[in-house]
């Protein structure tokens, strides 16, 4: 099934080189999914254009889901959520610039505190705008990104109390390594129960979160009620087994643009790292690194799914176009449609050739893909 939406207004027969699909029904499917799993309520983490999947058009898409908060990095993410007419609540993950708390102060855009610094300033600012505003609070169990640490915990909630515009609703902490170390894990799940005790117990805040989805998924949730996914929304799970509950959300898709047949001894791509051993029906594809198709899957024996079947890349990636072996691949035309990630090419499979990970994947596919969406 083609979802290709991206035909030229004053020339239709001149479609995008290249663009990626997106499934709204199956990215819903996934957040009903963390939200079984989760047993409580779901920020979900739509940072960076919603991990590349688009961000206007994923927020409004899950608006009417019943989520609790949108997680962005920045003011700027925040912002064009509003732009876009979408009303949830926002939760910026990482720390604020002085110079943007007026804005989320009076746009009640949910910060998070590392500092009592931070927290007065936040403040004076809540009392001059004539409010009280809501904050969580970011603890350090671990990540070593942000956040108060273990040791700033006794007696904090002392020295905030006296700062009368705001209300911490929220006690957040992050997992560097659900993923890959269980025992760290499990131990930090102990230790942020036991902040939450030494605050003030968990019913002194409305919000209590910790886990990513590796940590959803694999954890469990203690005394944690709001979970923060983001790649297992996109249809990625972090952890080995959970793959096949999660429904493919992205099809990142090309053509074949020139097909030829190349003799014996004849080199492909730059560098001239792979030469055909036999005579070989190369496919020229219109994708390339330029598109945020990752080079470094060059030489790494990575697959396009053409036609119903696998087929590899031959030689290096180039900025706009790639080459691929079609020899095997039967009745293959000029315009045919290439998956080069997807449901077929999973996007964990083209991270490992390429030497990274999924998200960086997913955040690397540039404005120059067109987004189209359904379902
Ligand atoms: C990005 C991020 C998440 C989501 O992580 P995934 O591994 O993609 O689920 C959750 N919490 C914080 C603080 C983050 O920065």
């Amino acid at each position: 099934m083609s979802h290709f939406c991206g035909v030229n207004d004053s020339y239709p027969v001149s479609p995008p080189r290249a663009w990626a699909e997106i499934d709204l029904a199956a990215l819903r499917k996934n957040l009903e999914h963390a939200r079984h799993a989760s047993g409580g309520e779901l920020m979900l983490v739509v940072k960076a254009g919603a991990y590349g999947h688009g961000l206007e058009e994923v927020a409004k898409a899950m608006a009417s889901q019943q989520i609790a908060f949108f997680g962005v990095a920045n003011v700027g993410e925040a912002r064009r959520i509003r732009s876009a007419g979408v009303e949830t609540p926002i939760y910026l993950l990482g720390p604020t610039w002085a110079g943007e708390r007026e804005e989320i102060v009076a746009r009640d855009w949910t910060a998070c505190l590392s500092s009592v610094e931070e927290a007065e300033h936040f403040d004076r600012l809540a009392a001059a705008a004539g409010k009280r505003i809501k904050v969580h609070l970011a603890v350090d169990t671990g990540m070593g990104r942000g956040g108060f640490l273990v040791g700033q915990i006794p007696g904090l909630m002392g020295s905030l109390e006296r700062l009368e515009h705001l209300e911490i609703e929220g006690v957040g902490s992050h997992l560097p390594s659900a993923d890959e170390d269980p025992d760290f894990t499990r131990t930090q799940i102990e230790t942020y129960h036991g902040i939450i005790v030494e605050l003030g117990g968990a019913e002194r805040f409305k919000w209590r979160h910790l886990l990513n989805s590796a940590g959803l998924l694999g954890y469990e949730r203690g005394v944690c009620n709001l979970a923060r996914p983001g790649l297992m929304l996109y249809g990625v799970s972090p952890l080995p087994g959970y793959q096949q509950q999660l429904a493919n959300v992205m099809t990142l898709k090309s053509r074949i643009t020139l097909l030829r047949t190349l003799p014996a001894g004849h080199g492909v791509s730059y560098g001239r790292q792979f030469v055909t051993t036999r005579p070989t029906r190369v496919a020229t594809v219109g994708i390339g690194y330029g598109d945020g198709y990752p080079r470094h899957v060059s030489g790494q024996a990575a697959d396009v799914w053409i036609a119903g079947r696998r087929c590899p890349i031959l030689g290096r990636v180039t900025m706009d176009q790639i080459m691929v072996d079609v020899t095997a691949a039967g009745d293959v035309a000029e315009g045919d449609e290439v998956e080069m990630i997807g449901a077929n090419i999973p996007v964990a499979e083209i991270a490992e050739k390429a030497g990274t990970i999924p998200w960086e994947i997913f955040t690397g596919i540039t404005p120059r893909v067109l987004r189209c969406y359904f379902g």
